[in-house]
């Protein structure tokens, strides 16, 4: 069964998630909670209960309402065991789950340091809660890990299941695509999902979830070992370039691009 997930919106391009319980759809467990204000919003005008809270990473736009929400109700939370985060989680790491028995939740914990140093995701029921590591048609600027690193992250990504559901934590697509195509202009896939998201954003509906097949087909960051993604990093290089270079100029790329 799928799981049902639904977004908050927080600051300005933020999406914080809900993810219901299949046993009982009003008890969500809530990702990466960067302000409480909209979370607590939702929860009572959708007649919902919080039942626990997953973190991925410490910056605050994830976890600045973790204390705030703690207050108000006791209730599990689960975050990264190699950074400092609020709300006193049980540390996970790459191997661990994350279980909410009595919801009938369980995620397997996956380490994807690049974005932190210690940023983890979570995967389970179909889905994928990456935080800023996968974005669509993007990735996450590299604030304290090497491109090798994210590079290996986001391959463990690539190695789940093309139907997954990837639940990012931005509204980052229009520029991450606009950027795409800089990189592939020939990619067709691209295009066209550029005009859907156009509409979409038109609508003021989210680009996300996305999922893993597309991203595998749009996303420059997953795209490392294909000849025109190779053939764009290296005319922008001027030499050859093994697969991590190729990363390494496409992520630096990126960090200077103005659609
Ligand atoms: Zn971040």
């Amino acid at each position: 069964m799928k799981l049902q997930v639904t977004p908050v919106q927080a600051f300005t391009d933020n999406y914080i998630w809900l993810i219901h319980s299949p046993l009982d759809p009003r008890s969500v467990v809530v990702v990466d909670p960067g302000d409480a204000a909209p979370v607590q919003q939702a929860l009572s005008s959708q007649g919902l209960t919080l039942s626990g809270i997953l973190i991925t990473h410490h910056h605050g736009d994830h976890v600045g309402g973790v204390v705030e929400l703690l207050r108000q109700q006791s209730v599990p939370v689960f975050g990264p065991a190699h950074e400092q985060v609020p709300g006193n989680p049980q540390p996970l790491r790459e191997g661990d789950s994350a279980e909410f028995q009595s919801l009938g939740l369980r995620f397997s914990v996956l380490d994807v340091p690049g974005h932190t140093a210690g940023h983890i995701a979570y995967s389970g029921h179909g889905s994928l809660f990456c935080g800023d590591t996968l974005f669509s048609a993007g990735c996450g600027r590299l604030f304290e890990g090497t491109a090798e690193q994210m590079a290996a992250s986001l391959a463990k990504f690539a190695d789940l299941p093309d139907e997954t559901q990837v639940y990012c934590a931005h509204e980052y697509t229009l520029s991450n695509l606009q950027f795409a195509l800089a990189v592939e202009p020939g990619n067709e896939i691209s295009a066209a999902y550029l005009e859907e998201c156009r509409a979409r954003r038109a609508r003021h509906q989210a680009t996300v979830p996305s999922d893993i097949r597309r991203e595998r087909n749009v996303n420059p960051f997953l795209r490392c070992d294909l000849d025109t993604v190779k053939q764009a990093a290296e005319g922008r290089a001027g030499r050859a370039l093994n697969p991590v270079e190729v990363f390494a100029v496409i992520r630096e790329w990126k960090d200077g691009f103005r659609g």
